[in-house]
């Protein structure tokens, strides 16, 4: 089986690969990306030159892969340096605007007003930016968001739609990324949107249009979306479940989905449905296709309208790049599939990902590239041959099953085959058949098994995507799916009815709402079979996990093997023999070896059987950067490990328990960390106190790890408070109120809890309620303070404790309210770390506090620049590493 588009594809990403390696160690000159250009020229020409007599040669293959590495690199490479000196967020970081304050931003509406439940959305192309009273020039993309708070409205801005000029009057920022190993890059995955800086409009009059210019192309298409949202609405206006859902699917709009829906397709490995992409493409391409088929339009023009089809589809939806790549590989691969043979499909996805390589290197690094790539690939390179090895002699011997010239064509026992089928038809079931049946009687007879080996086929074909698609979920998601093959089939074929139905409907439904009407009902139900269907599988127990992502090279050997595996299931299943086939016990030996290893690999993906990184014989406790908010890893000696609070935002417009959260600082920033550190198990959690800068994230800690115990100081009957406890009940955490006086021993260290105080249960959580924990390995000491304020801290003092500490963890995230020069004297700490948000609005750490470290000298850290922050000992020494300065 020839491939030929397969190997130069390959060669090309390991070129983009290997610059970014390079250039992050050593950086790429332009002397040294010279010296790669013309070593490229000269390869180029060694191949024209000596062409015809290298031809067929090792030689000329090595030649020409090499060539497509060194095009790789370069490509990569000239994308790396190519950054705009007046692009905003260059401006703003350079300081050659004021980044401290509000400015008038102005350029092109892109995309916008987006409708969020609590959100208006604006993507601006900028043009100029006004500072200090200049008008200076500007490129790249703001993302403006202006956002309802519980009991204030919005207004909303006057904005007739896409292409319109518009001035913002905001406080822009270059997005930041959390400063944690194994943090997710934010600010990568904006600018894979053309967005550079972001920032949030206060009020709706501090967007103003300023002119409509003729619009461009692009605006028309986003006004065109625009309006099929608004006919999506107006149709599903009784059942916004199915128009969360139908938005999602056939516009790329997710921000309606609630919680638990999302969250039932993510455990089901069928979230991919949701998100616009291959299948969805691959399924309008089928049904335009089969259409133009039925009505009997010639092969070109039937051809010309899917294409047509698919370019209108590229063009409304949101978020391109990922459609664009579907819709190309489709087209690429339908073409070959209409003018060569089947082996194309391979081919076919190797020429899309080249080009797309080569017009963007950097998509290469893109999680959603790689994912649709991989599961593409799996069913070219798995799928394909293991369902035509199996079923494909059965197709061919149920196929015109009433011709029986044709049984003696087939090997023997599919012949016979056919022949009992056709006599059992007739005897069982042409008898019981009304007389206008008995002309179908053998195909109805033999429905069945066309169901069973069409079941088969899609079994296969979906087992083949697990495998291209378990690893990198289990990287980029932490989560594994074992009812994925099964779930996934009613949802891929529901998805195959509904994209072009909807699209349909949706077309109806813009000419007169009337005519849609009935297939929008038509619609809503498939749409709850759907849903019910992803929801009944998710509800099965153990059946979905998180798990720390694998190791780099577990991956790599995962995609050699199965590349193994397919490699030698293809050399089995030619169109025609070449007489290079393997036959015999070397085939059998390495088609069971290879399957055997990819089988393996994908079990350590699914298990993680490493141990977690942590250092034996140390006290570990690392203040993670979530934010405004607490969050801290500490691990024991012994390998116990405890994490107090959770980080979270009391200004997030929606907390997880409202059930539409659009960001969860527990899901997306504490538990990547820990998965990060190799962790599926936490010994205890801790909630110092139940404000939501420490309690939002541990809704996700105890769903995402398993967790031995929830420490709770004094009973707090709060909403949020009461959730986690019912969250923890759900996971069979055990719950244990910690107060004054209580202390563990793990691991050599004494752990001794100084407050609360034994007090009734209230209904408010309160700063001075926090738990106090005090941690003494050998000489060392640690004090983790939560929130408390002065009040607290002056009994303490009053009762004598012992309160000195080596590293102390700065009481409420540096404010004024709390750090008394007589507590920090008695503490006398030699190091601190504060926990505070980067341009926090309430002004933390304050300079007061700072001052005092400064006097005293302690070695302060503050989680807003240095990052994550680890400190550790071995019950002598005490060492720190801060995130920022390991990046450096
Ligand atoms: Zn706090
Ligand atoms: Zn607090």
């Amino acid at each position: 089986m020839r491939l030929p588009a397969v190997w130069p594809a390959i060669a090309l990403a390991c070129g983009i690969w290997l610059e970014r390696l390079l250039a992050d160690s050593v950086p790429l000159t332009p002397l040294a990306s010279a010296g790669l250009f013309v070593a490229a020229l000269l390869l180029a020409l060694l191949l024209v030159r000596r062409g015809p007599r290298l031809a067929g040669t090792g030689t000329a293959w090595l030649a020409s892969l090499a060539a497509w590495l060194l095009l790789g690199s370069l490509a990569a490479g000239i994308q790396r340096r190519n950054v705009r000196l007046d692009d905003a967020a260059t401006l703003l970081a350079s300081g050659r605007v004021d980044a401290h304050q509000p400015l008038r931003w102005r350029g092109r509406l892109r995309q916008g007003p987006s409708r969020l439940p609590s959100e208006l959305r604006y993507d601006v192309d900028l043009d100029e930016v006004v500072s200090e009273g200049q008008t200076i020039p500007a490129t790249g993309g703001l993302r403006a968001t202006l956002t309802e708070f519980p009991g204030r409205k919005w207004v909303e801005p006057a904005v007739a739609g896409p292409g319109d000029r518009v001035e913002l009057l905001l406080h822009a920022r270059v997005p930041r990324n959390y400063l944690d190993p194994g943090a997710f890059d934010e600010r990568a995955a904006l600018a894979r949107q053309g967005i550079n800086i972001t920032g949030s409009l206060r009020d709706g009059s501090l967007l103003t249009v300023l002119e409509t210019p003729p619009l461009r192309w692009s605006d028309r298409w986003s006004r065109i979306r625009n309006r099929l949202l608004q006919t999506l609405d107006a149709l599903f206006a009784n059942a916004p479940q199915a128009n969360a859902v139908l938005r999602a699917m056939l516009l790329g709009d997710r921000g309606f989905l609630e919680h638990p829906v999302s969250e039932s397709f993510q455990r089901t490995g069928a979230y991919h449905v949701l998100v616009v992409a291959g299948l969805h493409v691959a399924a309008l391409a089928a049904f335009v296709f089969w259409a133009g088929r039925r009505m009997r339009l010639p092969m070109e023009a039937t051809l010309c309208v899917t294409f047509a089809v698919l370019a209108f589809f590229v063009l409304v939806v949101e978020e391109r790049p990922p459609i664009l790549r579907a819709a190309l590989m489709a087209a690429l691969v339908l073409g070959a599939q209409v003018f060569f043979r089947r082996p194309a499909v391979l081919n076919g996805v190797a020429v899309a990902a080249g080009g797309i390589l080569c017009a963007n290197p950097a998509a290469l690094f893109d999680p959603s590239f790689q994912l649709s790539l991989s599961s593409v690939a799996a069913i070219g390179a798995l799928g394909v041959p293991l369902a035509e090895g199996t079923t494909a002699p059965y197709r061919r011997a149920l196929s015109q099953l009433g011709d029986p010239t044709l049984d003696l064509v087939l090997p023997p026992n599919l012949g016979q085959l056919r022949m009992l089928l056709r006599t059992e038809s007739q005897r069982l079931l042409e008898p019981r058949l009304p007389a206008f049946l008995t002309p179908y009687a053998l195909s109805i007879f033999a429905a069945p098994l066309r169901l069973g080996i069409g079941i088969w086929d899609l079994m296969v074909i979906s087992l083949a995507i697990q495998v291209g698609l378990t690893p990198l979920l289990a990287l980029y998601f932490h989560r594994v799916t074992l009812v994925g093959p099964v779930a996934n089939i009613p949802a891929v074929l529901l998805t195959g009815i509904i994209v072009p139905l909807g699209l349909v409907c949706l077309g109806l439904g813009s000419i007169a709402t009337p005519l849609a009407v009935p297939l929008a009902a038509f619609l809503t139900g498939l749409v709850g079979v759907l849903t019910s269907s992803v929801a009944w599988f998710s509800s099965l127990p153990r059946l979905s996990y998180r798990i720390p992502g694998p190791p780099a090279w577990l991956v790599a050997a995962a995609a050699i093997s199965a590349a193994a595996f397919a490699a030698l299931l293809w050399r089995n299943v030619p169109r025609k023999p070449t007489g290079r086939e393997l036959r015999g016990g070397w085939w059998y030996l390495g088609t069971v070896s290879s399957a055997l290893a990819c089988g393996a690999t994908l079990f350590c993906v699914a298990t993680y059987p490493f141990p977690p990184q942590v250092t034996p014989g140390r006290l570990e406790a690392t203040v993670i950067d979530v934010g405004q908010g607490d969050a801290i890893l500490v691990a024991f000696p012994d390998g116990h490990t405890l994490l107090v609070d959770g980080g979270g935002s009391a200004l997030a417009p929606l907390a997880r328990m409202n059930g539409r959260p659009q960001f969860d600082v527990g899901e997306d920033v504490v538990a990547p960390y820990l998965w990060e550190r190799g962790l599926k198990h936490l010994d205890a959690v801790a909630l110092t106190h139940g404000h939501r800068d420490h309690l939002d994230g541990l809704y996700a800690v105890l769903d995402d790890f398993s967790v031995g115990e929830l420490w709770l100081g004094r009973e707090i009957t709060s909403p949020g408070v009461r959730a986690l406890e019912e969250e923890a009940r759900l996971h069979q955490t055990r719950i244990v109120h910690r107060q004054r006086g209580d202390a563990f021993a793990w691991g050599g260290v004494d752990g001794q809890f100084l407050w609360p105080d034994d007090a009734p249960a209230t209904e408010k959580a309160n700063n001075n309620d926090s738990l106090v924990l005090r941690l003494q390995f050998g000489n060392v000491s640690y004090l983790l303070v939560g929130d408390i304020e002065r009040p607290v801290e002056r009994q303490l003092l009053g009762r004598g404790d012992a309160l000195r500490a080596d590293f102390l963890k700065v009481g409420h995230h540096g404010s004024k309210t709390s750090t008394t020069p007589d507590f920090l004297q008695a503490v006398g700490p030699r190091l601190a770390v504060i926990s505070a948000g980067a341009e926090n609005p309430y002004g933390h750490p304050n300079q007061a506090v700072l001052d005092e470290f400064n006097g005293r000298g302690t070695r302060l850290l503050r989680t807003d620049r240095d990052g994550a922050t680890t400190v550790s000992t071995d019950g002598r020494a005490l060492s720190v590493q801060a995130y920022a300065d390991k990046r450096d």
